[in-house]
């Protein structure tokens, strides 16, 4: 599968980056300061707690290729970035569920993502 909002996403980034993210400088994280959501289609939610909060992404335009609603952090920052992975769960290595630094995420098999023991969160 791929998105129809790809080409959208992509150009868009530097705004959407620029614009709704702040940097920490001691993570080096990328925190999202722009609409959360909490729960639901989070990969860890089944097995942990369910309301972990989560970059709300708006794809600007995204309405006219049939994007509804938000896209989750991860998601949209490995399709802007080009590395979305079919079948792969891009998540945070640095385990802060609010950053959208595509440098400290990575692909994973969702075995591997749901076997993780320990997440730090905001
Ligand atoms: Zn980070």
């Amino acid at each position: 599968m791929t998105y129809p909002w790809a080409a959208i996403a992509a150009s868009a980034w530097d705004t959407i980056i620029e614009r709704w993210t702040t940097p920490c400088p001691l993570t080096g994280c990328w925190f999202w300061t722009g609409a959360i959501s909490r729960g639901g289609k989070h990969p860890r939610s089944k097995r942990r707690k369910p309301n972990v909060p989560y970059p709300s992404v708006y794809v600007p335009g995204g309405w006219a290729v049939g994007l509804r609603g938000g896209v989750r952090g991860p998601t949209f920052v490995a399709v802007a970035t080009g590395r979305y992975v079919e079948g792969m769960v891009f998540d945070h290595r640095c385990r802060h569920s609010l950053c959208m630094n595509p440098g400290h995420m990575a692909n994973v098999t969702p075995a591997q993502n749901s076997s993780m023991a320990t997440t730090r969160r905001l």
